[in-house]
């Protein structure tokens, strides 16, 4: 399944109005239909539910540690100077080749890969991210659904879920019919003029005092309509039918950023770096290769770093370790560094069978990023993979304690416990993860199995009794929710 993009705001939209009885477990109860407002925790909540449920059930979710670290460091130079942005965000990717971007309850914002390489500088993707900011500072969902309370709230909920869960839930999932409908309410639920307007100006300053180039917010849109027009078939970038740009947009955000001093951003050696990895990860690995082979030898590149990293990750894919390491070589001639240039040279050697270079690599990698998360996760990843399952443990230990709800590090707990045969605490490891992806009947079960392991002494399995007692009372309280 995939989300339609003109649908996304719809569907964030949609779930916030009413959590109706029978609908995903985990969503929480709102009360009823006709509560005008929405408090920021709920919103928060519903916000949580619904990313569960992309992260962990939606296969178009990009689960790329290095983008989504991207993707949160390009957010948050925007929200720490954004007004009113004073609750947490996540920002996450979504696999598809359209333009898009869109806001869910909460401060969760989905990117489409589509429009991270179709901005041609970090500023116009930043425009984009400023202006979803915006929405939720602004609580534009929460404020659209007050004026629409006389809408079929279950019906737009049902529909919202018919589109998320669409494969896992085959009974929500309909046709002609679920099609129908969702343009009615679509058409309802396209941001106001008013509220893109606002959406704009609070953007822009975000996008002017993070210190990127004011510029590029007009720039971006007129592309984006300019596409559209192009596109006879009627296909019009999804961004454009939930964000209408007008030409009215257009030039108020020329007239916006006119007034300001003109000011170069130049882009982070990231920007490249992550465009160069979704399209070296995109379609057939020989296509990529040859893709990024011509775009070196003709020197079509904004970054030669970016194109070397680029081709180096194609030949990877494509199974040529050998032409990858020395285009490595080649990269790293270019004097540019980061977390997933180290990253890469370490694939490159676990590649060629050499696991103890790969490991220095990254564990030398972790002193000079140490609070890189992507790079914490492959370095686990490849003591891991080269049999090094204890050290991989200690490596885990810190981490967890720094970063107790990522369910990442509890599942690589997890695989080394396995490794090692350790099964009671392989159970127990996998069980938290379980509870972070919102699953507390997996969870539990995996407790059981942790308990009837028989390997664990006797001070492990009362800690494993206290938690399962525990999930259990949660557990009961979910169901005794969910049937009020
Ligand atoms: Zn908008």
């Amino acid at each position: 399944m995939r989300i339609p993009s003109r649908l996304a705001c719809l569907m964030a939209a949609a779930l916030v109005a009413v959590a109706p009885r029978g609908f995903g477990q985990a969503l929480p109860d709102l009360g009823s239909a006709g509560d005008a407002t929405l408090s920021p925790q709920m919103e928060r909540r519903l916000g949580e539910a619904v990313m569960r449920d992309i992260r962990f059930r939606e296969p178009t979710y990009v689960d790329d540690p290095e983008i989504s670290e991207y993707l949160a460091t390009l957010g948050s130079r925007l929200t720490q100077v954004a007004v009113g942005a004073r609750q947490d965000f996540e920002f996450f990717a979504i696999r598809d080749p359209s333009i898009n971007a869109f806001a869910m309850p909460g401060g969760f914002v989905g990117v489409h890969t589509g429009l991270i390489t179709a901005a041609e500088t970090e500023s116009e993707l930043a425009s984009v991210l400023a202006h979803e900011i915006s929405h939720v500072t602004q609580r534009h969902i929460a404020r659209m659904l007050g004026q629409q309370q006389q809408m079929q709230m279950p019906m737009m909920v049902a529909l919202a879920a018919a589109i998320l869960l669409g494969r896992s839930r085959p009974d929500l999932a309909s046709g002609a019919a679920v099609a129908a409908q969702a343009g009615a309410v679509q058409s309802q639920l396209a941001y106001s003029r008013d509220f893109e307007r606002e959406a704009d100006r609070l953007g822009l300053r975000a996008l002017e005092n993070a210190g990127f180039d004011p510029h590029a917010m007009a720039s971006f849109f007129e592309k984006m309509q300019r596409a559209s027009r192009i596109a006879d078939d009627g296909t019009m970038p999804g961004y454009l039918r939930t964000h209408p740009v007008t030409f009215e947009r257009i030039a108020d955000a020329q007239n916006r950023a006119a007034a300001l001093p003109y000011r170069q951003h130049p882009d982070s050696a990231e920007f490249q770096l992550v465009r160069a990895k979704l399209r070296a990860d995109h379609g057939d690995a020989r296509d990529a290769v040859g893709y990024f082979d011509a775009v070196v030898r003709e020197g079509r590149y904004a970054s030669e770093a970016a194109a070397r990293y680029g081709l180096a990750s194609a030949l990877l894919r494509a199974r040529r370790a050998r032409d990858a390491d020395a285009e490595v070589a080649r990269l790293r001639k270019t004097s540019a560094e980061g977390p997933m240039i180290e990253t890469l040279a370490a694939r490159v050697k676990q590649a060629l069978g050499d696991q103890e270079r790969a490991v220095a690599l990254l564990g030398d990698a972790r002193k000079h990023y140490p609070h890189s998360r992507a790079l914490l996760y492959a370095h686990v990843g490849v003591l891991h993979e080269g049999g090094r399952d204890k050290d991989a443990l200690t490596a885990l230990t810190e981490p967890m304690r720094l970063y107790p709800k990522d369910a990442a590090l509890h599942q690589l707990q997890a695989k080394c416990y396995a490794a090692l045969g350790k099964r009671l605490l392989q159970h127990q490891a996998q069980a938290e993860v379980y509870v972070l992806q919102g699953s507390l009947p997996a969870a539990i079960e995996q407790l059981q199995l942790a308990r009837s392991a028989g390997d664990g002494d006797f001070y492990q399995l009362s800690v494993v009794d206290a938690r399962l007692k525990d999930l259990r009372s949660q557990h009961a309280a979910e169901v005794r929710d969910a049937k009020r």
